[in-house]
């Protein structure tokens, strides 16, 4: 049959599925939203079921009726105001307001009206909906006021607290963090401390992130101009609940990171200010000790050697006088015998096993027991330290003395009077299979001669002083090769002495 020859469908035919309109009443009488309708004075002409349960009114005694009959009166005029001006403009209007139900009761209606406009574009009614949020005003109130508790006792800690996603983002913090944020001058501080107190925790965080947990570690964090500052860290996996739309219902929990830092730095002042002086007692102890241990080895140097005089003459006495020799050489044998008493109460050196130590660590001890003197020279110290270095196998006290002695040495050349540049470098690098400290100060350095014999024992140009044995740079050498390294004399370029010490990381001989 052609096309042209079809019958001309009715209008039900045209449109099969529309909606008819008893069906579009009972799905709004039936709604569960409270739904009003009213004429352009807000006079109520229809409500469904649920306005009924909501507001106690049945609907025979809210028809004709104005919705201010709900208002409490306590809702501020502005909002009013504001909605009026708005449904009269012609938009539609949502917001918050509290009501009064039949029986005097009070709920919060959240409430959106829209304007029905006629063919001419005025409006003719208003479509109101509203549903009581009362319940979820009170959850809001009290998750906001929970928050704002936790905030006030988390901000009232004397810890800094970062809570932090799987991403590093600081997600909340307090009072105390946003104060090292401008303490350290850095834009995120936990990070720095992660990094210190658990390196590599942004990808452990990700693949296993019970790794980054952990309690009481120490992290030092050295301020460009001012003294380090110590933190106690301790951080604590927590789950937290995903708020993207997307988390609603694969609701996946995230992993957070709760970092809670103690400013520990005074305390740590204190433990190093201890430190220093129980190693400066130490010190004074062992450098007591060898100098007794010099003074008696040089008596039975210069006793030794007049003895040795006296034997080779008993000798030649021996066939003219034997009577005489044989006096003298029991004279002799009883001095000899004084000199091995004397040499046995010789204080030995003490009992310092080796143990794994980082030089930066040693010269800053004695940078630091020699701060007074060195401020009472008025030397100016350049400390150049090795960012890293490997621990070497030593004896900390040693090198303490050694290096003190070095130290005491630099300082006595600049010391001089008249001695106008006092300037003091004390370096550390690390070279291929060792570690080279090179001290170097701005004295009239050490002439070639005495460069010579500096290391022999009692070799000293100060003989006046009484004070110098001439044993410093020996028992220097000694406490070097006893490490299996090298000492030597350089001059400084500029002038001045340079002393140059080598120390294997193996401890191995060199
Ligand atoms: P009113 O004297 O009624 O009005 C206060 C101010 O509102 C006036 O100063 C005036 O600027 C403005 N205003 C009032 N009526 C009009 C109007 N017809 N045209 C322009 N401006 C006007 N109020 C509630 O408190 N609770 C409700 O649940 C609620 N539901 C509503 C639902 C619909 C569909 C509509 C249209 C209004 C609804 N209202 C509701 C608003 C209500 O009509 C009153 O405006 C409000 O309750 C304040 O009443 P009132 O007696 O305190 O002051």
């Amino acid at each position: 049959m052609p096309a042209t020859d079809a019958p001309t469908p009715s209008r039900e035919q045209d449109e099969p599925n529309a909606l008819p309109p008893e069906v579009y009443r009972q799905a709004t009488d039936q709604a569960d939203l409270a739904i009003s309708i009213t004429d352009n004075r807000a006079n109520i002409l229809y409500a469904n079921e649920a306005f009924s349960r909501v507001t106690g009114y049945g609907t025979g005694e809210i028809l004709g009726r104005n919705e201010s009959l709900l208002s409490n009166q306590t809702t501020p005029r502005g909002i009013y105001e504001e909605m009026w001006a708005t449904l009269r403009a012609g938009k539609a209007w949502t917001g918050r307001l509290l009501n009064r139900k039949k029986d005097a009761s009070l709920y919060l209606a959240e409430l959106n009206i829209s304007p029905v406009q006629d063919g001419a574009g005025r409006t003719s009614h208003y479509l109101g909906m509203h549903r009581d949020i009362t319940e979820l005003h009170h959850l809001e109130c009290q998750v906001r006021n929970q928050k704002r508790l936790i905030e006030s006792v988390v901000d009232a800690a004397p810890v800094v607290f970062a809570l932090m996603d799987t991403q590093g983002v600081v997600r909340l913090d307090n009072h105390e963090y946003k104060k090292l944020v401008t303490d350290l001058g850095v834009p995120e501080p936990a990070h720095l401390i992660m990094d210190m107190a658990c390196p590599g925790w942004r990808q452990k965080i990700l693949a296993q992130p019970s790794a980054c947990q952990f309690v009481a570690r120490e992290a030092r964090v050295d301020q460009p101009r001012g003294n380090s500052r110590w933190f106690s860290c301790s951080c604590s996996l927590i789950r937290m609940h995903d708020d993207s739309a997307n988390g609603f219902f694969c609701g996946d929990s995230m992993t957070g990171l709760l970092l809670a830092v103690n400013d520990i730095s005074f305390l740590r002042a204190e433990q190093e200010r201890a430190r220093i002086a129980a190693l400066q007692a130490m010190l004074a102890e062992e450098e007591r000790i060898a100098s007794i241990r010099e003074s008696l080895s040089a008596a039975l140097f210069r006793l030794e050697e007049p003895m040795n005089v006296m034997t080779s003459a008993v000798n030649l006495m021996q066939r003219r006088d034997p009577t005489s020799a044989r006096v003298l050489n029991e004279a002799l044998a009883a001095s000899r015998e004084y000199v091995e008493g004397l040499r046995q109460v010789i204080p030995p050196h003490g009992p310092e096993t080796h143990v794994g130590v980082n030089l930066n660590e040693v010269l800053r001890d004695v940078l630091e027991i020699c701060t007074p003197r060195l401020l009472a020279a008025g030397v100016v110290v350049d400390w150049r330290p090795a960012p890293t270095l490997p621990h070497i196998p030593a004896r900390p006290m040693q090198l303490r003395v050694l290096f003190k002695a070095l130290l005491e040495n630099a300082i006595e050349a600049m010391n001089g009077k008249g001695w106008t540049r006092r300037e003091l470098t004390l370096s550390t690098t690390r070279a291929a299979d060792c570690i080279v400290v090179r001290m170097e100060d701005s004295g009239p350095g050490i002439p070639d001669d005495v460069k010579l014999h500096a290391f022999e024992p009692f070799f000293s140009t100060k003989t006046g002083s009484g004070r110098h044995l001439g044993t410093g740079l020996a028992r220097a050498q000694q406490i070097v090769s006893d490490h299996g390294g090298i000492i030597d004399l350089e001059d400084r370029n500029g002038g001045g002495a340079s002393v140059v010490v080598e120390l294997r990381i193996d401890g191995d001989p060199l």
